[in-house]
């Protein structure tokens, strides 16, 4: 069987997409029923902190590419972004340094992403709620009743499975995270792990490892999507929430678990100094001249090559800088056992199958050695024009 005509093939795409945008307008027709009506006026909000129309507009264009949808589903992003604030949210912290919550609170100035994180429907969260005791514990209960199914469970931190669960006990009835996860998690709508601890332990389950801690899915086999970093990006929680409430459902994801949309790709791919690394042309020790201009990080163990995400484009710090621009290189921390594998070496990795999917890394890894090749020819050239000017 042939492909499918040009013709043939944009009438295929059109029809996905017509069938998809029918079905998160009744998605989206069904929460306004069901749901608690928003808690802000999105759009006074936005008056209020500054941010005009204008910038609105180019954020939603922004994020419907982001998405990975086309054009036409701008409305409904705008739209998304107006009910953020009636889902409900249940925020679990286990084995971690809330690291995760700072980063989806900070910001110095307000953009969308951080207004719609404001309004977030934070129903239970241990740190920022101002209940506690017994009284936090009813609020938990309550939503549970009142939101069956239809709340978002994010959860924070590993879970320490030694001891049957019993090294991290929360809570005036001392329940393991075990059993808070899985009692929470089996009444969500959707289960979030924010941040590589709750993806894959991360930290809390580094060598030794004396809590026996895991992620989410190995301790207790409960599925979560993975918005993988320490910390993780507070834009890629933005673009996966407003996925579900256009869609009731999240966004595609890797092997590993993280939406497609936000982790797809090797920072590598992005990166600014790439073409410094296709050039041959390396920061060979830190401070070195190569370092004062802005050279490819790879040789002092930048692990972007073996790490899938975002974080070139998206950016930290309302968008302002990342590690690799700041002139360290990317220590792989959306990639599982990071902290064992790839934080601590500041040279390249030796073993090849380390860090996200291996099919796609060794794709990666063919890359590299094509890359490398070149940059080795382009390198001999460098040294023997350099040599040349220092005989003048
Ligand atoms: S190795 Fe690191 S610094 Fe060099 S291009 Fe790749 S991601 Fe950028």
């Amino acid at each position: 069987m042939g492909r499918p005509k040009n013709s043939q093939y944009s009438e295929t795409v059109k029809k996905q997409y017509r069938e998809l945008m029918e079905r998160c307008q009744v998605h989206m027709e069904q929460m306004d029923k069901e749901l608690p009506p928003a808690r802000e006026d999105f759009q006074e909000l936005l008056k209020e902190r500054g941010v005009s129309r204008r910038s609105f507009i180019k954020w939603t264009s922004a994020m419907t590419a982001a998405l990975m949808l086309p054009p036409i589903f701008r409305p409904m992003v705008a739209k998304a972004a107006e009910n953020f604030s009636r889902v409900p949210v249940v925020w679990l912290q286990f084995a971690e340094c809330t690291g995760c919550s700072e980063a989806f609170l900070r910001s110095s100035y307000p953009n969308v992403d951080d207004i719609l994180l404001d309004t977030i429907s934070l129903e239970y969260h241990e740190t920022l709620m101002a209940a506690a005791g017994d009284q936090a514990e009813a609020n938990l209960a309550k939503v549970l009743t009142d939101f069956p199914g239809k709340f978002i469970c994010i959860i924070e931190g590993a879970i320490p499975e030694g001891l049957d669960g019993k090294y991290l006990r929360i809570g005036s009835k001392g329940k393991t995270s075990i059993e808070i996860c899985k009692e929470v998690a089996s009444k969500a709508g959707a289960v979030i792990g924010m941040g590589s601890c709750a993806a894959f332990g991360n930290v809390p389950a580094a060598r030794p490892n004396p809590t026996d801690a895991k992620g989410v899915y190995g301790a207790t086999g409960i599925k979560t999507l993975n918005i993988a970093g320490c910390p993780p990006n507070a834009v890629n929680i933005t673009g996966t929430v407003l996925h579900y409430i256009m869609f009731g459902a999240l966004p595609s994801t890797d092997s590993l678990g993280r939406p497609l949309w936000a982790y797809g790709k090797r920072i590598h791919d992005y990166c600014e100094r790439r073409p410094h690394y296709d050039a041959g042309e390396y920061v060979e020790e830190w401070g070195d001249s190569g370092a004062k201009k802005g050279w490819c990080l790879y040789k002092v163990g930048c692990k972007g090559p073996y790490t899938y995400a975002n974080c070139p484009k998206v950016r930290f710090n309302d968008a302002t800088s990342w590690p690799v621009m700041a002139g360290h290189g990317c220590i792989g921390c959306t990639e599982p056992a990071f902290w064992d594998t790839m934080a601590p070496l500041e040279k390249p990795v030796e073993d090849k199958t380390i860090g996200g999917e291996h099919t796609v890394d060794q794709i990666g890894a063919v890359l590299t050695g094509v890359a490398v090749v070149g940059v080795a020819a382009h390198a001999g050239l460098t040294a023997i024009r350099h040599r040349g000017d220092d005989n003048e």
